[in-house]
């Protein structure tokens, strides 16, 4: 884990108790390393060393304006896929000149707001987007910064688990109509075509995805070159796997190195663009939770805590697992088999199943790398206030997101006149 490392019986996040910070804002809540973060953006920056580049963050990984502004300060880009992120970005200073706006469902509002404040390329994925996008821009009397985000069809049977970069997938431009579509962009007023993209998927732990998929985003470069349309950018998108449980992803520096790579085997050296989320963010955070009872079953026995599906659904979205910690180790050391559940009404409410611990009522557990994909996707599901987030710096720890209160709950809601 990293930057949470146990000091003596009690784990810490950097300098950091976590029983300090569940005293003082209570749980469930998420904390985050700020050490964490900046390591990961940095990995993966330093590793382009003079190769010209851009690392955008995807903001749908962890969208907290604290760890956005973080990164804007380290010069990070933004990878947005909707209004909302946009006006994120913009509130903790990120330069939109550095955003690319990925998306299949993007509406007129979002590209005009985004065309407004200039930001750095559209991530085209339809030519019916590709239209509007045209129309948009010639309403603004502006041109727009496109690149056209192909669909590589990267081979589902050698790799898994890719779930976007498929034909069947509803991303991106199939390659075989991508000249049609780079033709048809070429011939518009309103637009600037910059580069290609992709994006083939996520919480991909091989490298040969990633390679395959640049070599056919290549291969259309040099078609585009030939009919007259030069290419500025290559994205490559985002998806580069962390350790969940045990696998053993690849480390920035060997993807980045065989990006660079896969460019001048085919003698190309065009900027780079990349689009991590969960790599930066990912391992930088776990979600700390209290064991509110323990109840035995005739056949299971269950620790039921304080937090449930609605702050965390990986594990009853997608069967994730994540690594279950209790924060301070009991001196007895007598473990025995649990299922970790929360309070929400659904049998899909599990955490983590059959994990050998030592716990008692009270406890507090940490659930570990949960910086990406976890408070963004929690909800308001039984009525639940989103839980607390917590960024760590050093010694010191900071409320980045309180608690949601009743009010704040309920503040969105109106009733009916008499
Ligand atoms: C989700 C997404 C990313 C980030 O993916 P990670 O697996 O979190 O790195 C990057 N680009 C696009 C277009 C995405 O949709």
């Amino acid at each position: 884990m990293g930057h949470f490392d146990r000091r003596g019986p009690e784990l810490h996040a950097e300098q950091v108790s976590l029983t300090r910070i569940a005293a003082d804002v209570g749980t469930p809540c998420y904390v985050y390393s700020r050490a964490a973060i900046e390591e990961n953006w940095r990995q993966f920056n330093a590793a382009f060393g003079d190769y010209p580049h851009r690392v955008c963050y995807a903001v749908k990984a962890n969208s907290n304006l604290a760890i956005l502004n973080l990164l804007a300060r380290l010069g990070s880009g933004f990878d947005i896929v909707s209004g909302g992120e946009l006006e994120r970005v913009l509130r903790v200073g990120g330069d939109p000149r550095n955003i690319v706006f990925s998306g299949v469902g993007k509406s007129e509002w979002e590209i005009r707001r985004a065309l407004d404040v200039g930001i750095g390329c559209f991530d085209v994925e339809s030519t019916a987007e590709l239209r509007l996008v045209n129309s948009t821009a010639a309403s603004l009397d502006t041109a727009a910064p496109v690149a056209i985000r192909v669909n590589p069809d990267v081979d589902a049977d050698t790799h898994p688990y890719i779930a976007t970069g498929l034909n069947q997938a509803k991303f991106g431009i199939a390659l075989e109509q991508a000249l049609d579509a780079y033709r048809l962009a070429a011939e518009m007023r309103h637009v600037s075509v910059l580069g290609v993209a992709c994006h083939i998927g996520s919480q991909i732990t091989e490298l040969a995805p990633f390679e395959d998929a640049l070599e056919r985003l290549l291969r259309l470069v040099e078609d585009l070159e030939e009919t007259g349309i030069p290419i500025e950018h290559v994205d490559v998108g985002g998806g580069l796997g962390v350790r969940y449980r045990d696998e053993q992803p690849p480390s920035a520096r060997e993807y980045v190195s065989a990006l660079i790579e896969g460019m001048c085997k085919r003698g190309f050296d065009l900027p780079i663009t990349i689009e991590p989320g969960r790599s930066i963010v990912g391992s930088a955070g776990v979600m700390l939770t209290r064991v509110e009872y323990v109840k035995r079953t005739p056949v299971k026995q269950f620790a039921v805590v304080d937090a449930g599906m609605n702050d965390l659904i990986r594990p009853a979205l997608y069967a994730a697992w994540h690594d279950i910690l209790p924060v301070a180790l009991s001196a007895t050391g007598s473990t025995q088999r649990y299922d970790v559940v929360g309070p929400v009404c659904e049998t899909a409410d599990v955490l983590g199943q059959d994990r050998v611990l030592d716990v008692a009522q009270g406890d507090l557990l940490a659930v570990c790398t949960v910086g990406a994909y976890g408070w963004v996707l929690s909800s308001n599901y039984n009525s639940r206030p989103r839980p607390a987030e917590v960024m760590v710096d050093g010694d010191q720890f900071y409320l980045i997101r309180n608690r949601e209160t009743m009010d704040e709950m309920c503040a969105a809601e109106s009733i009916l006149p008499e």
